[in-house]
């Protein structure tokens, strides 16, 4: 820490969403160091490398401190009003000539809530068009589908506390030790203070495995299957608890069985028909341990020890998960499965009994899945229904009939309908998606197609920024006031500390500034002093005596956060449990989401992935994140601490492949898929170890790009794409 006196303000870290709270040091006008922050019951003072780093990431050398306009081949640096002024006189031109859906936004996880807030309100209620999307698509969608289909209702039910009450923890597929360090560092607390057991069921072995009590390695895609084995299990031990399942499940199999990537009959959701318990058991005959081994490679006596830990009556279960069950191309499917296993069991809404999905970014749940920031979904509901579309019109001042009855396009199809030129507009916020779309070259060429017109609001250049029209330097963080949501529902909320460089302005004002050039002042009348607070209390209007209200401004600004639904001056820390959640009606448990108050148990099937290893491409490629770099390293390969420890990407070899092909580490690696091919240095058996015929490379870094050679196809109930598992070849360069 620098020497001398700073002053110490409260501020959700910038990064993942662990949510972790901490304080930032300011000295003369800059944030000059950050501490975790002893108040935040999230991380109780601890921070990870990236949190401890945050400050430094905003005064990289490149930042973009003026707006920059392509003229040519160039871009030519204007004021911030010209670039204001083009970019509404673009959206308007191009609307007028093609129609409201030829214009589109594409924002993030690492969206501020008022900032998914407003892009909502300007583009499905002012411009009246469902082209809004975010990139936790990519990364959550199919948790929320899940959450849905299930329960009615999305984000988990339970809370961080689960932690420090439950006996086993059963990672899925989640490295956790490098994606949410803090919160692994808490399990790891429990594990030496308690006992408690962590098992890593998961396609490659990881820091997590190394720490974990058992590691437990299964084939890519057959979660599904060992799922299915483990419920399979339970019934027929008889650890299924019985009152639970009669008094609050009803068990279901799916209308919707649509294939991979099928537009027209998109869904984002899937109507439960209701079965009877022997069909259920019927179902799951092919599911017995021995089938499943066969499958998966997990072995039977694995399975039954699985099922072992969820059935015995005296152990607290809380499941975690993040990518590895959602970016799957049957994402919802999997999030049912182990809902299920809970669902059977019981364990569910209490302390220590949870079934948690963990997300990725920031604010993925705080402004994607509440404010709605997807094409399917409003601040309060979804666009399908009439009665969502009149509340929100009423809140947002505009005709009901301004807000269109239908989804258009979720990600992945709304960069394939830029590439068609159905869209010819895109505003890109946050986010850096010519790194991070699975298939990216299709992606990238079509969005410098001719005719499209691309918008990017970012604080560094990046492979976006490259395809952009128009750029837009944007205010970082703390350099703005803003709120963020963790993965526990907590909304968190910081002021602005320190001036943004340059003209850099916050997308929120962005937003602002052009929906005002648009004609839409009497829709947007905030003030610049306070746009924050009223665009906050403007929101919660749409929660109010709901069961999902939220914490007013001046405990926010008080507290460490605070965790909806907020009722009577507390947070509910376990839903849908009578016990703590008041909006509970109709009994000890009330899952309220659905019509009937029962949770649904789902009948779903094993099914393949959408491409499978080949003579031609015979290697498994899985993809992930590393614990140096946040995301597609934007940020943080510009803090030269984090550059240092983790510089560039790599390609990670099981030993005996690594030995088959004469391949050491630091040598160089040709992968090619379908779609592309990279080279890029080998590491073998340092961090990771994947199987025999499973290689795994990081995305973070835009110079070894892997999404080069992803598949771009996806979950048919969620739309998120799968990063986890396509074919790849392997050759020692
Ligand atoms: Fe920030 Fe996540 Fe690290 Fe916590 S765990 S300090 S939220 S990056």
């Amino acid at each position: 820490l620098p020497a001398g006196d700073l002053e110490w303000k409260k501020a959700p870290c910038r990064f993942c969403g662990v949510g972790c709270g901490v304080k930032v040091g300011i000295e003369n006008g800059k944030a000059v160091a950050v501490k975790g922050d002893e108040n935040s019951t999230v991380n109780k003072g601890l921070c990870c490398a990236k949190g401890y780093n945050a400050v430094i990431a905003m005064y990289g050398a490149d930042r973009i401190k003026k707006p920059l306009v392509k003229k040519g081949d160039k871009y030519v640096e204007v004021s911030m009003k010209e670039a204001l002024d083009l970019v509404a006189s673009k959206m308007k031109e191009t609307r007028e000539q093609y129609g409201n859906d030829s214009l589109s936004i594409y924002g993030s996880g690492q969206w501020t809530i008022q900032d998914g807030y407003v892009a909502s309100k300007l583009f499905k209620g002012c411009l009246s068009t469902n082209n809004v999307e975010a990139n936790a698509r990519l990364c959550m969608a199919g948790a929320v589908t899940g959450f849905l289909t299930s329960f009615g209702m999305d984000e988990p039910m339970g809370c961080y506390d689960d932690i420090d009450h439950a006996d086993v923890f059963f990672l899925w597929g989640n490295n956790m030790a490098e994606m949410h360090p803090v919160l692994f560092s808490r399990l790891l607390d429990q594990k030496y203070k308690r006992k408690a057991v962590i098992i890593d069921f998961a396609t490659r072995t990881t820091r997590t495995s190394v720490a974990a009590d058992k590691s437990i390695l299964f084939k890519p895609q057959t979660d599904l299957a060992v799922a299915n084995a483990i419920s399979y299990v339970i019934l027929k031990n008889g650890w299924e608890n019985k009152e639970f399942v009669s008094k609050y499940c009803t068990l279901s199999k799916g209308k919707t069985n649509i294939g991979y990537g099928l537009r027209d009959k998109f869904k984002f959701s899937d109507e439960p028909v209701p079965i009877d318990l022997d069909e259920y058991i019927e179902f799951l005959e092919d599911y017995t341990p021995e089938k499943v081994e066969k499958i998966s490679g997990v072995s039977a006596k694995d399975i039954r020890y699985m099922a072992s830990l969820y059935g015995d009556p005296n152990k607290k279960v809380t499941s975690f998960w993040c990518m590895g069950m959602n970016q799957h191309t049957r994402a919802t499917w999997i999030n049912n499965l182990v809902y299920n296993i809970h669902l059977l069991t019981g364990k569910i809404s209490t302390p220590g009994n949870s079934p948690f999905s963990l997300t990725g970014q920031p604010s993925a749940c705080g402004t994607v899945r509440e404010v709605g920031t997807l094409t399917n979904r409003l601040p309060k509901g979804v666009v399908n229904n009439q009665k969502d579309r009149e509340f929100a019109a009423k809140i947002w001042g505009v005709p009901a009939s301004n807000i269109p009855p239908k989804p258009t396009y979720h990600t992945v199809e709304m960069f394939r309908a830029l590439d068609r030129g159905d869209i010819k507009f895109m505003w890109i916020q946050v986010t850096n998606p010519m790194v991070s779309l699975p298939n990216v070259n299709r992606y990238t060429a079509g969005a410098k197609k001719e005719g499209r017109f691309v918008v990017v609001s970012d604080i560094y250049p990046t492979p976006t920024t490259d395809v952009a029209d128009v750029i837009l330097p944007s205010a970082m963080w703390v350099e703005r006031e803003g709120m963020f949501g963790n993965s526990e529902r907590r909304t968190q909320y910081f002021e602005q500390m320190v001036e943004p460089p340059g003209e850099s302005m916050s997308d929120t004002w962005q937003l602002i500034e052009v929906a005002r050039r648009l004609g839409f002042e009497k829709q947007f009348p905030y003030k610049k002093e306070t746009h924050i607070e009223e665009i906050y209390n403007e929101y919660r209007q749409f929660h109010d005596n709901d069961k999902h209200n939220m914490a007013p401004l001046e405990v926010l600004k008080a507290e460490a956060g605070m965790q909806w639904p907020y009722v009577n001056g507390k947070p509910t820390k376990w839903r849908f449990n009578a016990k703590y959640d008041p909006a509970c009606t109709k009994g000890e448990f009330d899952f309220y989401g659905r019509p009937d108050g029962k949770a649904v148990i789902w009948q779903r099937p094993y099914e393949g992935p959408a491409e499978v290893p080949t003579a031609e491409y015979p290697f498994w490629l899985n993809t992930g994140r590393v614990l140096e770099h946040w995301h597609t390293g934007s940020m943080t390969m510009r803090v030269p601490t984090l550059y240092r420890a983790m510089p560039h990407a790599y390609v990670e070899l099981n030993p005996a492949d690594a030995n088959d092909k004469g391949i050491n580490t630091g040598d160089m690696v040709r992968l090619s898929s379908k779609r592309g091919e990279l080279v890029l240095p080998a590491l073998i058996n340092d961090r990771g170890l994947p199987p025999v015929g499973q290689v795994f490379v990081p995305f973070f870094d835009e110079n070894m790009l892997v999404n080069k050679l992803t598949i771009d196809a996806y979950d048919p109930i969620s739309a998120e794409p799968d990063y986890k598992k396509c074919a790849v070849q392997v050759e020692k360069v």
